[in-house]
């Protein structure tokens, strides 16, 4: 297929700037500029996106409007017609969700001995986590440190983070490196010191991002599943937990997961639950493409909000600026930030590099919207999408030919299909709705404001303040996954759990009703629907 020649056109001009661009450097933008830029064309600034969340914890806050929806909806489970006496199964800790923070929490919980059972919604580490490709951060490289990488983390956040949590963070990082080397994570290696190698990527004034090519998640995940299975952990798979149990004194105590083959409830006793259910990509938040898997669509946050959990920054949203563009079959798959590191260019259909590649990840993805929809500068394919080209032949141009080959096999391989030759030809562009920035708040120990109660990875909030930093995703949950799981793991030996209840979703449907909110929508969603006319879905930009 490769590309129309439409498309060709645009091509040429690019490949006749480029020798020019090869020694042009941009310079980063300063404070100002950069809150304009913001302000102007991140689309977390489009007025009408936010809506007042009415009920619940969180009453009075602002939120993205899908997800406002999905807390205004009622559970799916009835709490008259179902039996919490009824137990399907008793552990000392249930881990809801089978990414990297839900299997590692498992893993350090049952290392305190404790028994833990895992349920997830699709297959065990079916997940943002198998799909990660840039890597994972930690203050390893001579000259860095965990302080500096506190620093970086708290500027990109623009200063919004919670300290104690980036100070976690920071400290943890280069153990779950040491964690993951030594169950066999092959991690890219300098020849020199046979140390992983790290990479500098936007935002970080260090090289900081360990990877393991462009499958950095796949290797991972194989390892950790593989891990999993050897111990005595109970996996329920095809398994959402579509509600949280609390005790008669408030505090958690399980959840109801529904089967999926069967379509019927299963209630789960424990004394701790971790909520691991990562992202909310598959909401298709203001209508952008997404990078992430099907089951993004905000479970745990649902759960936990009508139990009594608090969330926090959930009007804040990152949108990743190298989401696929074109062919309309790969729409929204992640092209990772480290091409931009290695010297991939943007530039628009002037054939013009328009931002320093290597700002932090709100700034670019709005310098790529300005492109298109302020400077009409985008190229446009067939099907109507517009982007920018991210000029990837750079990077064999400047680190030597096969360069792309070897570092970006897989990505290589999608576009291949497609008759695109990703190290000779650029790639067209265009932000897609990519990581939550906020979700549930806890503690530098994973607790949330519910006893017993932990949250760990994407659906937990606070550490990346109100925009991510790459690589700072897989630290985290490799960190916060540990320390819920050690958390949890050493205190259930404690916990006596009180007589089981979902008085909780009683309160919080006649609170709905109580504000005038009465719709048949039911949360979470579980998945995404495309079927009919939402299979086309007319993407906006
Ligand atoms: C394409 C892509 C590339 C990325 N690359 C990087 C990178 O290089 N570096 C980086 O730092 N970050 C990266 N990220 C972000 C990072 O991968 C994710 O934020 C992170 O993996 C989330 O991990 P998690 O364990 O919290 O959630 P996930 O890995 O998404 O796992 C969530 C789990 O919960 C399950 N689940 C959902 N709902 C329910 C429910 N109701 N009941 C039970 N189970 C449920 C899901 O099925 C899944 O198993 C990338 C993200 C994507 C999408």
């Amino acid at each position: 297929m490769g590309y129309p020649e439409s498309m060709r056109q645009s091509i040429k001009t690019l490949e006749e700037t480029r020798e020019f661009r090869l020694n042009q450097k941009i310079p980063l933008l300063n404070l100002d500029e950069k809150n304009q830029l913001l302000r102007e064309f991140h689309p977390d600034y489009r007025p009408g996106v936010h809506r007042e969340i009415l009920v619940g914890v969180n009453k009075g806050d602002n939120a993205v409007g899908e997800l406002v929806d999905l807390l205004e909806a009622s559970s799916h489970v009835d709490p008259e017609s179902i039996d919490v006496n009824d137990i399907f199964l008793t552990v000392d800790a249930l881990v809801i969700g089978a990414g990297g923070a839900g299997l590692t929490a498992a893993l350090f919980c049952s290392d305190q001995g404790a028994n833990v059972a895992i349920a997830t919604k699709l297959r065990l580490g079916d997940s943002n986590t198998i799909m990660a490709e840039g890597g994972i951060n930690a203050a390893i490289s001579p000259g860095d440190s965990p302080t500096i990488h506190y620093l970086d983390t708290m500027g990109g956040g623009n200063f919004t983070n919670i300290p104690e949590l980036v100070r976690a963070l920071a400290i943890d990082s280069p153990f779950c490196i040491k964690w993951l080397e030594d169950l066999g994570v092959p991690f890219d290696r300098d020849p020199d010191s046979d140390l992983p190698l790290p990479l500098l990527v936007g935002g970080h004034s260090r090289p900081r991002v360990c990877s393991v090519g462009d499958f950095t998640g796949m290797s991972i995940i194989q390892i950790l599943r593989a891990e999993v299975e050897k111990r005595d952990i109970r996996v329920l798979d095809f398994s959402p937990a579509v509600d949280l149990i609390l005790d008669e004194n408030g505090k958690c105590a399980g959840a109801v997961l529904m089967d999926l083959l069967t379509e019927t409830y299963q209630v789960v006793q424990a004394k701790t639950v971790i909520i691991a259910t990562g992202g909310i990509g598959r909401l298709h938040i203001q209508g952008f493409p997404t990078t992430n898997h099907y089951g993004a669509t905000a479970d745990g946050l649902v759960i936990a909000y009508r139990a009594g959990a608090r969330l926090g920054y959930m009007d804040s949203i990152q949108f990743h600026p190298t989401g696929t563009a074109y062919p309309d079959q790969l729409l929204g798959l992640l092209v990772t930030e480290v091409c931009r590191s290695r010297g991939a260019q943007l530039v628009d259909v002037s054939g013009e590099q328009y931002i320093n590649e290597l700002e932090t990840r709100d700034v670019v993805a709005s310098a790529n919207v300005r492109q298109v929809i302020g400077r009409k500068k985008g190229i446009t394919t067939p099907s109507g999408m517009q982007g920018v080209w991210l000029d990837t032949p750079l990077i064999d141009i400047i680190h030597g030919e096969g360069t792309v080959r070897r570092s970006y096999s897989h990505i290589y391989l999608r576009f291949k299909r497609y008759g695109i030759n990703f190290s000779k030809e650029p790639v067209l562009i265009y932000p897609a709705e990519h990581y939550q920035n906020g979700g549930i708040i806890t503690d530098d120990m994973g607790r949330t404001n519910i006893p017993n109660l932990y949250a760990a990875g994407e659906a937990a909030g606070g550490v990346h303040g109100r925009n991510r930093l790459g690589g700072n995703s897989l630290s985290d949950l490799f960190v916060f996954g540990r320390r819920a799981g050690m958390d949890a793991g050493n205190r259930c030996r404690d916990i006596h759990i009180g007589k089981l209840t979902l008085k909780h979703l009683k309160q919080y449907h006649q609170e709905l009703k109580g504000v005038g909110i009465e719709n048949n929508l039911t949360s979470p969603v579980l998945l995404p629907d495309y079927r009919f006319e939402k299979a086309f879905p007319k993407f906006q930009q």
